[in-house]
């Protein structure tokens, strides 16, 4: 195998040299059409030894005006794009309510173990017996961590397993002879999968008040009565929630909902802060999802891949997924297709086992104590940055924060806004925090367990220094980010008529 050399910039006159131009102001990284040298090939194919036949006419297509390029060239290409990109690997990524934190490469070693990473969905279960009794640890870890009955580790996704477990509840009320409970009660703070979830499953959204960022019970009752207890499903909560805080009225909430005959679902993306703290059964949830992806590690972001094991309370266990992966009587591991009221499969074979292999990883290497740790950092690390940040940011929720928190810019008067220093954050080599969500103009930050407390000092010192450009410099931080090879995007403009693909000119 032989590659070409591609062009090495040697003088400002080399092709290669041109080809990084300059759009506007800023270099900018060339596309691969741009490098592409007529006549340069990947792989050689050794001479024609067999007569030239010719081809049918009809078989041949338009030609594609696809870039040419060595191997090599390929691989630098893509390798230092590789590089340009904001990752947990090498930046600060305080993304607020996605966990974005480090995932401990063993579990990358476990998962790209052959007897797992090369396992064919239809092998014999007694040739993956290991693989079966990983699924089933797995499976009761999560029973233990939520104090509830049964898990299901189909669901793909925390979105995923919102969805399977409002089918599974509304299998339940079908069963019991309730079918018009329909409607599914969730706080305004709660995140758009939850209402997104209850519209795919046929369910009627209807959103309870928050106050200080709680749940307002008085709100939640008079939702209750105001479309009758019996046409109510589910209220769903996400504890610790959405503004960072964990909501202590839990508990009346359950009550409350169960005095109405329906089930408390618990979305429990944000588990990291309460592990081995409490137990979603003990305050009062009959189901609820994880997103190991999440809490239990593994690199995850726009879209994928993930996973959204559903833990169910008694009542509703007969109507889980299935198959379920189970230990039988003599010891061995397989799979129960036995299960006559089961709202069926969601999710082909056994789920994302890669991702499952990371988070049973992730379990056992920390340990009961481990995961205890887990929740006490991620709270110390979100309570820490938040009193340093207070002076030149609102808080508009009072702490003390569970994993997360809510800042506002002092300095909107200055015309600078939240996008504003997310955007000059670009600048530091930080990810720019969630915006604008739970409420409006705000950013909200979660630095999770794993940071060191120079990365927090770090992004403290990053965060109050440009509260002072706002003051002294507002309109620098208008136009950021100064430093990295696409400034300020039209974002509005780039969703609307979005324009992905390259054609030549
Ligand atoms: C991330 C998240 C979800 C959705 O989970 P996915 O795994 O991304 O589908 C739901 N609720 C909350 C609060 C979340 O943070």
């Amino acid at each position: 195998m032989t590659s070409v050399m591609g062009a090495i910039p040697s003088s400002p006159d080399t092709p290669a040299e041109s080809a990084v131009a300059t759009r506007g102001d800023r270099p900018v990284e060339p596309l691969i059409f741009e490098k592409s040298v007529p006549g340069h090939r990947g792989v050689d194919l050794p001479p024609l030894d067999v007569p030239r036949a010719p081809l049918d006419e009809s078989l041949l297509g338009t030609p594609v005006d696809l870039s040419e390029l060595g191997q090599h060239d390929v691989m630098t290409h893509y390798t230092h794009l590789s590089t340009r990109n904001f990752s947990v690997d090498a930046n600060f990524y305080p993304l607020g309510s996605c966990t974005m934190k480090h995932n401990p490469r063993i579990n990358e070693w476990a998962a790209a173990l052959p007897g797992f990473a090369r396992l064919h969905p239809l092998q014999d279960d007694a040739q993956i017996q290991g693989a079966l009794r990983l699924l089933y640890e797995t499976r009761c870890f999560l029973q233990e961590i939520s104090g509830l009955d049964e898990v299901s580790l189909q669901p793909a996704a925390g979105a995923h397993g919102e969805y399977t477990a409002l089918k599974v509840i509304r299998a339940y009320y079908r069963h019991k002879g309730q079918p018009d409970r329909r409607i599914v009660l969730a706080p305004d703070t709660a995140h758009g999968t939850n209402p997104a979830s209850c519209t795919m499953c046929g369910a009627e959204i209807v959103m309870v008040k928050t106050s200080d960022g709680y749940t307002d019970l008085d709100d939640l009752r008079r939702r209750i009565d105001e479309h009758g207890p019996e046409s109510i499903a589910a209220f769903m909560i996400t504890n610790p929630n959405t503004a960072g805080l964990f909501d202590g009225h839990v508990g009346e909430a359950a009550e409350i909902v169960h005095e109405a005959g329906a089930q408390l679902y618990l979305d429990g993306a944000n588990m990291n802060a309460i592990l081995g703290k409490t137990r979603p059964a003990e305050f009062g949830a009959d189901v609820m999802h994880f997103n190991t992806h999440k809490t239990f590690s593994t690199p995850h972001g726009c879209g994928g891949p993930g996973a959204g094991p559903v833990a169910v309370a008694e009542q509703l266990r007969p109507f889980l997924p299935r198959p379920q992966v189970v230990r039988r009587t003599d010891g061995t591991f397989g799979w129960d297709h036995d299960r006559p009221q089961s709202i069926g499969k969601v999710r082909s074979f056994f789920g994302q086992i890669g991702v499952l292999v990371r988070a049973y990883a992730y379990i056992r290497a920390l340990g009961c104590d481990g995961l205890l740790d887990v929740a006490r950092k991620a709270v110390i690390n979100a309570n820490y940055l938040a009193a340093r940040l207070r002076d030149r940011y609102h808080l508009p929720f009072e702490g003390p924060y569970a994993h997360e928190f809510v800042a506002v810019p002092k300095f909107e008067d200055s015309g600078v806004h939240n996008v504003d220093v997310a955007k000059r954050l670009l600048d530091f080599g930080i990810h720019p925090p969630t915006m604008s969500w739970p409420i409006a103009h705000c950013l909200m930050i979660e630095p999770t367990e794993t940071e060191s407390l120079a990365t927090l000092d770090a992004f403290a010192e990053a965060m109050n220094t440009i509260a002072d450009e706002a003051v002294h410099s507002p309109e620098r931080l208008k136009e950021a980010p100064h430093h990295l090879p696409i400034g300020r995007m039209d974002e509005v403009g780039a969703n609307r008529h979005l324009d992905v693909r390259w054609r030549p000119e």
